[in-house]
């Protein structure tokens, strides 16, 4: 599979596992600590998960399905904006570390921007690296110009921004990719299958048929076409993760991704970043 490196020279997959929406149903608990597992068995190690998800379940899920293999993981979990001050931070983070069962996280985001100054952030995420709590760290939903106010206030070290991306949610390439691509900032997929709704339509399909492939494999070959782009699907099932573990070694011919070009278009002028 395809590696991404962050800009420590630290690789990961290129594909990973998402984890919102799990720890919701008891009825499916087993099916998804199978899928974490199975997942990773195939190679799917990067497993993002934030302490919003299920408030908190998501997290202590992921943590009994990383029993035994968290060293094989490269493990990442999210902030509310209103914990990324100097004095909620590292109490947000013990508690997911917590509820993880590890010692330190891979890499921690702040979802989403908030009230607390991005320089504030920064020191925090900084303070929470020298003391080993956190090897990285990164943010998620910020667009352009709240990136150059990050970088202005001292966030050079940003790891990755996460962001909504898929072929119907196209508006990163407009500056936000190139930006963090000269960089050397990677960038993390979120909703690359845009939760499902993407996969009824007629046109994906067909080139689905044509190469023997299902929609959703499409869907994420398409954003693993991306320069220096990672995707991290939700699967509660080993099905659906054997499923998108064959996509990372689909390949699009320059035909198929034509096809897909002339049914999602690339937005022609700037629209604000969007988030689910
Ligand atoms: P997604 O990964 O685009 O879609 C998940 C949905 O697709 C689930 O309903 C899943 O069903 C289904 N699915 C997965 N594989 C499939 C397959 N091979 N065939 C058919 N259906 C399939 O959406 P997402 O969960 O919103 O995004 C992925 C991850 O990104 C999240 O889980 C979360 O970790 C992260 N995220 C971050 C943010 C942020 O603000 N930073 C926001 C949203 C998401 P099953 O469960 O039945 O497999």
């Amino acid at each position: 599979m395809n590696s991404i490196s962050f800009p420590d020279g630290t690789q990961v997959p290129a594909l990973g596992q998402g984890t919102w929406m799990m720890a919701e149903q008891p009825a499916q608990r087993a099916s998804e600590l199978a899928a974490l597992r199975a997942g990773v068995e195939l190679g799917l190690t990067l497993i993002d998960t934030a302490e919003m998800y299920a408030d908190g379940e998501s997290e202590r899920l992921v943590g009994e399905a990383l029993r035994g293999l968290r060293e094989q993981v490269f493990l990442v979990s999210k902030a509310y904006p209103q914990n990324a001050s100097h004095k909620r931070l590292p109490q947000a983070c013990e508690a997911s570390l917590k509820r993880l069962g590890t010692d330190r996280l891979d890499l921690y985001l702040l979802h989403w921007r908030g009230r607390v100054p991005l320089a504030e952030t920064v020191e925090a995420m900084e303070k929470l690296v020298e003391a080993g709590k956190i090897l990285r760290w990164g943010v998620s939903n910020l667009d352009t110009l709240d990136m150059q106010e990050l970088i202005a206030a001292g966030g050079a070290a940003c790891a990755t921004d996460q962001v909504l991306y898929n072929l119907t949610r196209r508006s990163p390439e407009y500056d936000l990719l190139p930006w963090l691509l000269s960089r050397s900032i990677p960038v993390m997929a979120y909703s690359p299958i845009e939760q499902g709704r993407l996969l009824a339509n007629t046109r994906l399909r067909e080139v689905a048929v044509g190469l023997n492939a299902t929609p959703a494999q499409v869907t994420l070959a398409w954003v693993l076409s991306q320069n220096q782009v990672m995707a991290i699907p939700k699967a509660g099932s080993v099905s659906h993760v054997q499923e998108n573990r064959l996509a990372a070694d689909l390949h699009l011919s320059a035909s198929d991704i034509a096809a897909l070009e002339a049914a999602f278009p690339r937005p022609s002028k700037r629209i604000p970043l969007e988030m689910l």
